[in-house]
């Protein structure tokens, strides 16, 4: 009965296995979906990778899936080779948000929609839809579990009244990332009251996006500048650094206890991805918090939009305003995120079912 049905399925031209078919006339089964991420060097992009990935292989699409090792020409000509090697769609985290233009028009020639995914890909009319975080939230809420770390707020948001002064230095994300602005503007938003109160101090005078900024979020960058930070403010104890990613924060955190201060008695630290190695940090006391962005909710509605764009259908959105990549303002779905500390890390990521009990051990 089996062949028979196979010899039906193969008369009506039609493939009984979704993965293995070919593009049918109207179908999208077969159809190869181009997938570019930016690096490996960061646990995020390879569990986005691989979640994008396999959602898209259980619609039936074929997956060519890439890291450019950070490197913008091996980003772009990655990206020439999925269009010339037939992708219907491009899935697309870019390294720098501005240098995409060209091959995306290329894309465009050849009418392969595009979906940035988690970062905005500027200056180019070449791109359909955008899906990531709240990113200015993100930033708020790393802004906000400082200013809890440090006592300022209680549990519930409501200020203590905590006088200070606590000494605090910024590090802000990668200057070509369009989300690092935004992480910044949240975070700064939130603490400008307390720094404009005497509350929050930063000893360095540090405070524009521009000084605190860390090119390609490379965690020896940041560490170099924490090292050259603790020689600018001397004998000055830090009681907080407001860091915008786990890789940051584990070289801040180098740079800290190399410079003198004992692993259980740093500042409070914050980041972002709630990365395996930063929430053992959590839970050994030394980084405080984390924002855990769930890339498999990212990765699912990515998956979502190409299945949508390439049925003919359209993709859902929820917001229509924020994401202005200077040439047009990109249809987004956002999702929520999340502040994880040592009180939360379990309900949140093992019980979740992110992390095993196991994996974080
Ligand atoms: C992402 C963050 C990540 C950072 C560094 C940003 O674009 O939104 O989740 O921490 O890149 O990889």
């Amino acid at each position: 009965i089996a062949a028979a049905s196979a010899l039906v399925l193969a008369l009506a031209g039609c493939s009984g296995d979704r993965t293995g078919g070919s593009t049918d006339e109207g179908s999208t089964e077969g159809a190869i979906v181009g997938v570019s991420m930016p690096t490996q060097q960061s646990e995020r992009w390879i569990a986005d990778g691989d979640n994008v990935k396999a959602s898209l292989e259980d619609l039936g699409y074929k997956v060519d899936l890439q890291f450019a090792n950070d490197d913008i020409p091996t980003q772009v000509s990655q990206i020439e080779n999925m269009i010339t090697s037939g992708a219907k769609a491009l899935i697309i985290a870019s390294i720098d948000g501005t240098t995409l233009t060209d091959v995306l028009q290329q894309a465009a020639d050849n009418e392969i929609p595009v979906i940035a995914y988690d970062r905005l890909i500027n200056g180019t009319e070449n791109v359909d839809y955008y899906t990531t975080f709240d990113n200015y939230k993100v930033g708020v809420q790393q802004a906000t579990s400082l200013l809890t770390g440090l006592g300022i707020l209680d549990e519930s948001g409501a200020e203590t009244g905590a006088a200070g002064p606590f000494n605090v230095e910024l590090f802000g994300g990668s200057p070509d990332d369009n989300n690092a602005t935004f992480f910044w503007n949240g975070a700064i938003d939130t603490l400008q009251p307390f720094m404009d109160s005497g509350v929050i101090v930063v000893p360095s005078g540090q405070v524009s996006f521009e000084q605190a900024a860390i090119l390609r979020w490379l965690p020896e960058t940041a560490q170099k500048r924490m090292e050259n930070l603790l020689t600018v403010i001397g004998d000055t104890k830090l009681d907080g650094v407001l860091s915008p990613y786990d890789g940051l924060s584990i070289g801040i955190i180098s740079a800290l206890t190399s410079g003198g201060y004992s692993a259980d008695a740093l500042p409070v630290i914050t980041g972002q991805d709630a990365e395996v190695g930063s929430v053992k940090s959590i839970i050994a006391g030394e980084q405080y918090s984390t924002i855990f962005k769930d890339t498999r909710l990212l990765g699912a509605q990515a998956v979502k939009m190409v299945d949508a764009v390439l049925n003919g259908d359209e993709p859902e959105v929820n917001d229509t305003e924020t994401y202005d990549n200077t040439v047009k303002v990109v249809p987004s779905y956002l999702l929520e995120s999340t502040i994880v500390t040592v009180d939360n890390y379990e309900s949140v990521l093992v019980d979740g079912g992110y992390y095993t009990a196991d994996d974080l051990k």
